[in-house]
């Protein structure tokens, strides 16, 4: 007994340890000491385990002290690589970065939509053998693989249950990934990764409370409370597309009406642009989509209302307006410290955010509302691979003693051949 208490708190000590030096790092072992509240004794005990794993290392000298001068210790960069990926409704992205969380390799492939789930799959493995390839040409051990969804996800049997946009149900995702990639393997909700890699790494770093929401081809949120995601009872805490905005509203990909989603997402969006236009509105996005408005994207609408176009702006303002309803709700029963908004639609943020705000003043309650931050999240598209690199990362701060045994590091020839 006495031997899994001492155990259990040298992990949370390692932990309190890489944690601290990633938000503050460089830092010398008494300045360590002291921000962790650990003996010094303690830490130089812990540093030097956490050196010969290579998780840390040390980095110059702090000439100014008295005495002799203090070494920084830092997170290594090159401890490992870590993948970050995502399935997304018409594309795949696969990024690699090091331990310091910076994108050391990337790529992103178009799919169609509605494009066989086998095809999509086949896609994901070949593209993540290509991110092993570049660990193993660098020689560096693969620390892990986050892997974001946009739809429920089961998260501790990594099985996506249900994914309205993909068309998919009960999918064994991490099952499947796990025999060919033989690496810790964590696969969640989108969104709610998306929240987590704005917390580590983003617009929400040394954030306590936050609310995260995307608006792209659905609206996902996450609530990120203390570097953990508010899992809820079941683990679908967050799906705020899906509060009803309109009970006579359209119907909404999950069978109900009116959704919060079915007035916010990029096709809302779009269809309000097509609809402005064949009420005879003029836009130069008529002669952009060439009659095909499936092949409008966001970026060609924030181009024009940069531009000027009138019908562009006005599509903006509709949607910041719906967004700031929801968000003013949100705020309301959540009293959040800061909200960060990203998807697709975050490119437009400059022609959204005047019409959000309005909406957000008008309708949260005072207390709340002055204490929430809104801001445009840091990584934009690219935030829910950032968070499935946020939650190896945070898989490692939190269990480190899983890691830095060396035998539970995969080589980077872990992934199979095929
Ligand atoms: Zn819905």
């Amino acid at each position: 007994m006495r031997n899994v208490d001492h155990t259990h708190m040298r992990e949370m000590n390692i932990a309190l340890i890489l944690e601290t030096l990633r938000r503050d790092a460089p830092l010398s072992r008494t300045r360590l000491a002291q921000l962790t509240g650990l003996n010094k004794a303690t830490v130089t005990s812990l540093v030097r385990e956490l050196l010969e794993s290579d998780f840390v290392h040390e980095s110059g000298t702090d000439a100014g002290d008295v005495g002799r001068p203090a070494i920084h210790l830092n997170l290594n960069p090159q401890a490992g690589y870590i993948i970050g990926a995502e399935i997304g409704v018409d594309f795949v992205l696969v990024i690699l970065t090091n331990f310091a969380g910076e994108v050391v390799w990337r790529r992103r492939e178009i799919t169609r939509r509605h494009e066989r789930q086998e095809t999509v799959l086949d896609l994901l493995e070949s593209m993540l053998q290509d991110a092993c390839q570049e660990a193993h040409a660098h020689d560096r051990r693969l620390l892990g693989l986050g892997l974001g969804v946009p739809g429920l996800v089961d998260v501790a049997a990594g099985t996506v249950l249900f994914a309205p946009n993909l068309g998919w149900a009960d999918v064994r995702l991490k099952a499947r990934l796990q025999r060919k990639f033989k690496l810790p393997i964590e696969v969640a909700n989108e969104a709610n990764l998306a929240a987590l890699g704005e917390s580590y790494f983003g617009a929400a770093r040394g954030v306590n409370f936050v609310l995260y929401v995307s608006a792209g081809v659905g609206l996902g949120g996450g609530i990120v409370l203390n570097r953990e995601v508010l899992p809820g009872a079941t683990g679908f805490a967050g799906e705020v597309g899906h509060m009803t905005m309109d009970p006579n509203g359209p119907q909404c990909n999950c069978g109900n009406f009116g959704c919060w989603e079915t007035f916010v997402s990029q096709w809302a969006f779009i269809r309000r642009v097509r609809e402005a236009v064949e009420s005879g509105q003029a836009s130069s996005l008529t002669t952009t989509c060439g009659g095909d408005w499936d092949r409008l994207t966001v970026s060609d609408v924030v181009e024009a209302a940069r531009a000027g176009d009138s019908v562009a702006r006005a599509a903006f303002a509709e949607t910041g307006r719906y967004l700031g309803i929801g968000l003013a709700n949100l705020i309301n029963a959540l009293n959040p410290e800061r909200v960060v908004f990203g998807g697709a639609l975050s490119l437009g943020h400059e022609f959204l955010m005047p019409s959000l705000t309005t909406e957000v003043e008008r309708r949260a309650l005072r207390a709340s509302r002055d204490k929430a931050e809104i801001v445009v999240a840091t990584y934009g598209v690219d935030a829910s691979v950032m968070g499935g690199i946020a939650t190896i990362f945070h898989r490692i701060l939190s269990q480190p003693l899983d890691v830095t045994r060396a035998e539970a590091v995969s080589p980077p020839t872990g992934a199979a051949r095929r």
